[in-house]
């Protein structure tokens, strides 16, 4: 998680495409040894995917093999924080819903959202990023948060 922010919040991943909203959707992130990775981003609401690949030469790819075995990999989260970044929000990643819910009070107005893998889908974890649209939301528990986003 501290690599995933450090990438993001020191400018060395780059946005490759926006949606209409200008949200950012594809999002070229290093990795180690030179490699290069494409995450793409969908969002469901307060639910976020993303979707990993490893780049191998010119028109080539597999998938991430952290995005698929191992929950949500950390390109994974440095894209989601890439996006949070450009718009100004502060993001913070954490596994427990306890503490993502510490954190949502501790930034004004922050809001929680669920990120897993396209891939895998199994592990998820919470996105804590301020967001204006969503300030009167109501606190919801981690349950409710879960069974609205078809979990
Ligand atoms: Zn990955």
């Amino acid at each position: 998680m501290k690599k995933a922010r450090f990438l993001a919040e020191y400018n060395f991943t780059h946005i490759m495409s926006e949606d209409t909203n200008e949200k950012v959707k594809t999002v070229l992130v290093p990795g180690s040894e030179g490699k290069q990775y494409q995450v793409i981003l969908r969002r469901f609401g307060s639910k976020i995917t993303s979707e990993c690949r490893l780049i191998i030469g010119a028109n080539n790819h597999i998938d991430c093999k952290g995005n698929t075995f191992g929950g949500v990999c950390y390109h994974s989260m440095a894209a989601v924080m890439t996006s949070a970044f450009k718009f100004d929000y502060n993001p913070s990643i954490t596994r427990k819903y306890k503490f993502a819910q510490k954190l949502k009070n501790l930034k004004s107005n922050g809001n929680v959202y669920v990120l897993s893998s396209h891939q895998s889908n199994k592990n998820h974890v919470y996105l804590v990023a301020k967001n204006i649209d969503l300030e009167n939301e109501e606190e919801k528990t981690e349950e409710q948060l879960l069974k609205e986003l078809g979990y």
